[in-house]
């Protein structure tokens, strides 16, 4: 039996940076995951400001930007029209870039066992977990980090099955006349989201989120043609890109809304995509996940290891946290908004988009000018695909 104060389920996003946060606090923690460095996936690849704020708090911001690259505009199009061009900052990362420099920032005293976590035995004192690997591991703390293979921990529900699915390519971005492009979906017929084009390190990077079910032709056809799928569901795009063609393989990830039911229990704190995942067309998952940890961390492991006993009212201090609730209740609303904004058909729903374009039209006119000059003094070193940028 291995002892542990803390035993963190899972080195993801959520499981490194707790146990980054933990040990650098002197804690005896334990990590556990069955991958000996993050695997490449297809997740999150942006961190926008709510990402990059508990970073910050979580005292790990300066380590993490160097592998990434900064983006300080970002045009946005609606209706096929370019409606807004928002200065703002964001970071372009690969997800297992992110999450392997997180991992190497976890001080060598953290003890990390290379398993799965098969079951757990609670109670106010101590907890009891099996690994695949035959070990047990005795703590008074268990983080559930463990993403959406939770589980072990509660009961999962499904709130809405393959309510998006995600598509990543990578694409060439050397004609492009922006930094970075957020296209939202022309029409509810073509099922689209948005598409957003923005650079990583290792180049120009597609993310194109779609409401469709994962038998549907439409993807067969994208991977057959991803060409000239894209310019069949976004007929407009072509004026700010040029032909968007796929440089290298499609990654295509259905992503379903699910949540754990029954959380409370003595000595255990679920984090992340194992207390609940959210639409990535929300851009909320990971940084709900990096605030569930900061507000854990920072808050209330230093508190309850304080004092004897890790009983459910302990716990619960965690889950009724006001800036979680709020973060929770936001990245739900969100993922199920976007998907009735985006798929809305009538007036109500036309004139809303109307609305929204319109309001980011004027919004940009108050702020910073007329777009048309804006556009041609953004790149002005680039070769505009077509279109607008040149108008
Ligand atoms: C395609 C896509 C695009 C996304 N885009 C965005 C975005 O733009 N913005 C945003 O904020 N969010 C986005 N998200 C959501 C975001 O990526 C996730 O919410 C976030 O990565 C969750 O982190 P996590 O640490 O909870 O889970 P993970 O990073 O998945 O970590 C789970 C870890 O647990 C380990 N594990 C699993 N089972 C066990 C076990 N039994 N025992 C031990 N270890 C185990 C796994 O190996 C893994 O390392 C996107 C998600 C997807 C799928």
């Amino acid at each position: 039996m291995r002892e542990t104060d803390i035993a963190i389920v899972g080195a993801g996003l959520a499981g490194s940076l707790a146990a980054t946060m933990l040990g650098r606090a002197g804690h005896s923690v334990t990590l556990i995951d069955p991958f000996a460095s993050c695997p490449a996936d297809f997740r999150c690849e942006k961190l926008e400001e709510a990402h990059v704020e508990t970073l910050r708090k979580a005292g790990v911001l300066d380590a993490v930007l160097p592998a990434s690259l900064r983006c300080d505009e970002i045009w946005v199009a609606r209706l096929g029209r370019l409606a807004e061009i928002k200065q703002i900052t964001e970071y372009g990362i690969d997800y297992s870039t992110l999450v392997n420099r997180l991992r190497s920032l976890v001080p060598a005293d953290v003890a990390f066992v290379q398993s799965k976590a098969t079951d757990v035995a609670v109670s106010p004192e101590r907890q009891t977990l099996s690994l695949a690997n035959g070990e047990q591991v005795s703590a008074r703390l268990v983080i559930g980090a463990n993403g959406v293979m939770a589980g072990t921990i509660g009961a999962r529900r499904e709130i809405s099955r393959c309510h998006s699915v995600s598509i990543g390519f990578d694409v060439d971005s050397s004609r492009w006349p922006f930094d970075a492009l957020t296209y939202f979906g022309e029409d509810p017929v073509h099922r689209v989201a948005y598409l957003t084009l923005f650079p990583l390190p290792s180049g120009g990077r597609a993310n194109l989120f779609v409401y469709r079910e994962l038998n549907d032709p439409w993807l067969k056809r994208l991977r057959g043609n991803p060409a000239a799928t894209i310019a069949e569901s976004l007929p407009q795009l072509a004026q700010f890109t040029g032909p968007l063609r796929a440089a290298g393989p499609l990654k295509i990830r259905p992503v379903d809304l699910a949540m754990t039911d029954n959380v409370l229990h003595p000595g255990v704190a679920l984090v992340g995509d194992a207390f609940s995942t959210a639409c990535p067309v929300s851009g909320t998952g990971a940084a709900k996940a990096l605030l569930d940890v900061e507000r854990l961390c920072n808050v209330y492991v230093p508190a309850w290891l304080a004092t004897p006993g890790m009983s459910v009212g302990k716990i619960a201090q965690y889950y009724n946290d006001a800036e979680k609730k709020r973060s929770d209740a936001h990245s739900f609303q969100t993922s199920v908004f976007a998907k009735r904004a985006a798929l809305g058909q009538g007036l109500l729903w036309t004139a809303f988009r109307w609305g929204y374009f319109a309001g980011s039209q004027a919004r940009n006119f108050l702020e910073h000018g007329e777009l048309a000059e804006m556009a041609g003094r953004a790149a002005p070193a680039r070769i505009p695909a077509a279109g607008f940028a040149k108008a």
